[in-house]
């Protein structure tokens, strides 16, 4: 256990492990929830986590679509969440009879499925990706095939434009934490930091993705600065990606846009709610079993890719 553990980390870890459950935290969680998981990530990451891990139970401090994620791809382990309203926006875009009609409309496209989505909306999809991987899962589909992405028309875009495919339909969801970032803020700046790297996450607009130098999942964005020999970056998504960055990068500066980037609904999970979900599990995530068994399979095949 860590020494620099606050009394309430000690006392979540304790009973944790002594109730065999693991937490799982996104890189956009508090600090000190991320200190205290087992293991943190970004959806892709937490996803071949979950899959791996050997705990009787599963506490995920994220968003419901995540918690689901990990439901579905451990059906014998129960799995729960700290804040039972912690949804996403971008995920309640889109439900069931939107895509069935999407479907009806687009008979032969390949429906390609961010994470960020129900696990109705992942039952009735081909395939899922992450923003990790979603060049990819798009490269794999054979060129003459329609796409239908959904539901992020930020991230598809992206994709679209890296492999110059046409046949992408886009539905028009989007995430409004990095949809409505002030771009004109964000050149200013790089214009006044020019040595700074700008990384920025393939769900923020194409307007503000042709200012960046690098685009990349927060995974990515982590592994991209180990690596990197720059000594500053401008860092385009949730501002609390910066917290394992600094950590991991001590003698690395890292800036905001100004205002910076807050998901309200990542911060609705707290350090004294995850005390109280090892304390007695409340919120437990289910998903029926006819929806599972579909929506693994388009897990699967993206963890194929
Ligand atoms: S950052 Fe955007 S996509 Fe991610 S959980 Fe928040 S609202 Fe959803």
């Amino acid at each position: 256990m860590n020494s620099s553990f606050s009394q309430i980390q000690v006392e979540i870890r304790r009973l944790a492990d002594e109730k065999g459950i693991v937490i799982l935290a996104h890189n956009y969680q508090r600090g000190e929830i991320q200190d205290v998981a087992h293991f943190t990530g970004d959806s892709l990451q937490m996803a071949k986590f979950a899959v791996q891990t050997s705990g009787s139970a599963i506490l995920v401090c994220g968003v419901r679509f995540m918690a689901e994620t990990a439901a579905i791809l451990n059906p014998r382990r129960h799995v729960y969440i700290p804040e039972p309203d912690a949804g996403c926006p971008m995920a309640n875009m889109i439900d069931e009879n939107t895509l069935r009609r999407l479907r009806l409309e687009n008979p032969t496209a390949v429906v390609v499925c961010y994470v960020n989505s129900s696990a109705e909306v992942k039952a009735l999809s081909d395939i899922c990706c992450t923003s990790s991987n979603a060049v990819r899962v798009v490269a794999s589909i054979p060129k003459e095939k329609p796409v239908l992405f959904i539901p992020d028309q930020n991230l598809g875009g992206f994709v679209k434009r890296s492999l110059n495919r046409e046949n992408m339909i886009l539905f028009p969801g989007y995430c409004h934490v990095h949809n409505y970032l002030n771009v004109k803020s964000i050149k200013e700046l790089k214009e006044s930091d020019p040595d700074s790297i700008l990384l920025m996450h393939p769900e923020c607009t194409q307007e503000a993705l042709k200012l960046a130098d690098h685009i990349a999942s927060t995974g990515q964005m982590i592994e991209f600065v180990k690596k990197s020999q720059a000594k500053s970056f401008i860092i385009v998504t949730e501002r609390e990606i910066t917290y394992p960055l600094k950590k991991a990068n001590p003698d690395k500066k890292f800036i905001h846009p100004d205002p910076p980037l807050l998901c309200p609904n990542m911060k609705l999970t707290t350090i004294q709610k995850v005390l109280e979900a090892v304390k007695s599990p409340a919120h437990r995530v289910t998903v029926s079993e006819s929806v599972r068994i579909s929506a693994v399979q388009a897990l699967n095949r993206m963890l194929e890719v």
